[in-house]
């Protein structure tokens, strides 16, 4: 037992989840936080050996949703022994609120393995997140005010979705029975809903469908899932499960799952997002800090630009937050693909960055804003950070969060396109 605001709590992991993505990870990491759970979210397969952190939720990001089937129930069994080492008490399998997946899986692959190793024979689905415009009805997923297969999954390059029937669906990626808990049931709550489970499991299916239109189903549907060893869904459905923790007392109060460690050490930006938000982000910036471009075409003309960038920071860092950034409008970016390829520049820059952060963290930087998604993963791989405690957004979507081990420091890892305009310079005031 540890003591948090005053109570007694446990410090076994109460919630165990896999999420098929990384930023959909983070996505459900914040939903756990703001139900008052702390949360830390592993970043990629946990390695073995590595111990379970001490938390209310852990959630383990992998990169399984468009990799072979075969490969991506090899990853989810891997993370789900490890969550069971933990003590996980229930398993959530965390997959996009669009239900993305083909034919041939994931989402029926894997979640088939996770109940077959967890010993259990049923579970639901539900991927809505009405905050967001996915709902479902009749069993029906809608993006906004039409059909999943007429919005603009339709022509995803990886997982088009030309089906809206969730029960066919999933049908098509599971050899066993798929069932529908329809929204007649789900409004008349928790109770009836969990009648109809009971109903459609003792008649053979295996997994059922849920339809939620607001977030006061999901509250419901999670009530009623309170005894499932195995839980499938977006975040959205994961808000109703830190209730049931509090009802059966094993989760303590709810203000301080944000609470990180106090922040210390400089603090800097590295922005190589060149998302519209983040540009204007680094432009508010710039106007008041010192910041330094990266410079794509110098990178490629083998010009040392990380030592220059470091050698720039180091004797600013005293002096308050900088920005170092690759960012660049549209036609200057295309100039340096043209004469690389996307990928390589793409590539050669997020080296860079990578360099650079771990730089700065050498250089007493404690406090890192990352811009960037694909930005984020070089930066984080580089550092060697493996986990995170997630705390208190700073904008939707965007928490800070403190690496679990070492190197010890705060980060924040911004998706290009989120954030107000001040972010780079408000989030180190909301870091206390
Ligand atoms: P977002 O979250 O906005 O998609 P990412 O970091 O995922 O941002 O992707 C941006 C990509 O653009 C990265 O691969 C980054 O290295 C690359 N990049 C950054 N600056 C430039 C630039 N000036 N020219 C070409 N590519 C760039």
């Amino acid at each position: 037992m540890a003591r948090r605001g005053g109570k007694e709590h446990k410090t076994k992991l109460l919630l165990g989840a896999i999420a098929d993505d990384l930023t959909g990870a983070t996505d459900l990491c914040n939903t756990l936080v703001a139900g008052g759970m702390r949360t830390v979210q592993v970043i990629g397969a946990p390695r073995a050996g590595t111990a379970v952190p001490d938390a209310d939720a852990v959630v383990v990001a992998l990169k399984s949703r468009t990799v072979p089937p075969a490969k991506a129930v090899r990853e989810s069994r891997a993370a789900l022994a490890w969550l069971r080492k933990g003590g996980a008490r229930q398993v959530f399998f965390k997959y996009c609120s669009t239900f993305d997946s083909t034919p041939r899986g994931n989402i029926g692959p894997v979640a088939d393995a996770l109940l077959d190793d967890l010993g259990a024979d049923f579970t639901v689905a539900c991927p809505a997140f009405p905050t967001n415009g996915r709902t479902v009805y009749k069993g029906h997923l809608f993006v906004g005010d039409g059909l999943l297969e007429n919005s603009g999954m339709r022509n995803h390059p990886l997982t088009p979705m030309r089906d809206s029937n969730l029960v066919a669906v999933l049908g098509a990626q599971t050899p066993r029975p798929v069932g529908l808990v329809g929204h007649e049931t789900v409004r008349e709550g928790a109770g009836a809903i969990r009648r109809a489970l009971d109903r459609l499991r003792e008649a053979g299916t295996r997994h059922a469908v849920v339809d939620a239109i607001a977030d006061g189903d999901l509250m419901a549907i999670g009530e009623s899932c309170v005894d499932l060893p195995l839980v499938t869904g977006g975040s959205g459905v994961a808000m109703g499960l830190p209730a049931n923790f509090r009802e059966s007392g094993l989760l303590g109060e709810t203000e301080e799952a944000a609470a990180l460690p106090v922040a210390g050490g400089y603090a800097a930006v590295v922005a190589g997002s060149c998302s519209p938000a983040t540009l204007g982000q680094i432009e508010r910036m710039a106007a008041s800090r010192p910041a330094f471009f990266v410079d794509a075409e110098a990178l490629a003309a083998r010009r040392r630009v990380a030592a220059e960038a470091l050698a720039w920071a180091r004797p600013r860092l005293a002096d308050g937050p900088v920005l170092i950034y690759a960012s660049a409008a549209p036609t200057r970016v295309k100039r340096i693909q043209k004469r690389l390829g996307a990928d390589k520049a793409g590539a050669m820059i997020e080296r860079c960055l990578g360099r650079i952060a771990k730089g700065l963290v050498d250089a007493g930087v404690g406090r890192l804003v990352v811009a960037g998604g694909e930005t984020a993963g070089a930066v984080v791989g580089t550092l060697g950070v493996q986990a995170l405690r997630i705390g208190a957004e700073i904008d939707p979507g965007v928490p800070w969060t403190m690496s679990v081990g070492e190197p010890r420091l705060h980060l924040a890892l911004k998706s290009g396109n989120f954030g107000a305009s001040d972010f780079f310079t408000r989030a180190f005031d909301v870091l206390l």
